[in-house]
């Protein structure tokens, strides 16, 4: 097997960063759940959370001179974060588009009943994991009870307006294979998911996105576990797309971690891969403009440029 980089050299691809349009903005590792395939290793009991002055410091750089049109929040569990609403309430003042990337049963924790309705207000787009639409699959991913209190959110979020065509009110699903294989076509997959969360639950949504598992963190040490390691990084090996590699996410975005650094990716940052930056924190750099355009590419980045390819907007072709 070849590495990431000789790869990309064979099919004469480079990866380099254009225009940052995206800021990815981990809130930290809080999560009510702790899935198997989570590569941020997130859980109940994590404590690396977010503070004000790193919110701050985000917020200070946003409004200097960039091309930053969205920010895409997500966590562990963003909404478990204090300064969360705060930090939606800034960025629509700066008139970016916001994401939150939400696990849909945080909406049924204690002190977050009103939470839909604040990204409703606040025409937060909500990206919302359902790696699959029968409970059974959902619940071996995800945990016991997860199903049906996933489903209960979506219908709260539809009656707020979520998920029906609104552009202001967009609910993506995000689906991703329960074990060592390539997710399926995402247009095909998103009219069975429709149809079937239709006729069963009376729940819409607008977008299915199809992610491939990294084989990092959790699911890692899952495949290691059952002996699947080194074929499914064969798997993404062999299935390298130079189309997918030409248009992987980190071209147009940035990610920061809980505590304030820069890195290429989310997937770089939870293997602490840093920028190429001699500045690697925000509160070494006066604007995101002066992050270099050097992408920090390795192997896990095999699962990013696999078959139709994969990013946090689902596949890539
Ligand atoms: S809900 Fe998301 S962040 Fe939380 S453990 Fe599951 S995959 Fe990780
Ligand atoms: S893992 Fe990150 S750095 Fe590697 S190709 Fe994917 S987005 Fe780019």
């Amino acid at each position: 097997m070849k590495s990431f980089i000789e790869t990309l050299n064979i099919n004469n691809v480079k990866i380099f960063r254009k225009t940052v349009d995206t800021l990815q903005v981990n809130m930290g590792k809080l999560c009510n759940q702790a899935c198997v395939h989570c590569h941020v290793e997130a859980g109940p009991k994590r404590t690396e959370i977010m503070n004000i002055s790193v919110v701050q410091q985000i917020l200070n750089l946003l409004r200097k001179k960039n091309n930053i049109k969205v920010v895409d929040i997500t966590g562990g569990a963003p909404e478990l974060n204090d300064n969360f609403k705060y930090f939606i309430k800034e960025l629509r003042l700066l008139k970016l588009k916001i994401i939150d990337r939400c696990n849909l049963t945080v909406l049924h924790e204690k002190g977050q009943e009103n939470t839909a309705l604040f990204l409703a207000k606040n025409k937060v787009a909500i990206t919302a994991s359902l790696p699959c639409y029968t409970e059974q699959n959902v619940e071996k991913q995800r945990g016991r009870g997860v199903f049906i209190k996933s489903i209960e959110s979506i219908k709260k979020l539809n009656k707020l307006g979520y998920g029906k065509g609104d552009k202001s009110l967009q609910l993506n699903l995000v689906y991703n294979p329960l074990g060592a294989y390539l997710p399926p076509d995402q247009a095909s997959l998103e009219k069975e998911y429709k149809k079937f969360l239709k006729e069963n639950f009376q729940i819409y949504f607008d977008n299915l996105l199809t992610l491939t598992n990294m084989p990092i963190k959790r699911f890692r040490h899952t495949l290691k576990r059952k002996g699947e390691l080194e074929s499914y990084k064969n798997l993404l090996f062999s299935n390298f797309n130079p189309e997918a590699a030409k248009n992987v996410m980190c071209k147009n975005l940035l990610s920061i971690s809980w505590d304030g650094k820069i890195y290429d990716c989310d997937f770089n940052q939870m293997l602490e891969i840093p920028v190429a930056n001699i500045y690697k924190n925000i509160f070494e750099i006066n604007s995101f403009e002066e992050v270099s355009r050097e992408i920090i590419t390795k192997d896990h980045c095999f699962g990013c440029t696999a078959g139709a390819g994969s990013s946090c907007g689902g596949s890539l072709l």
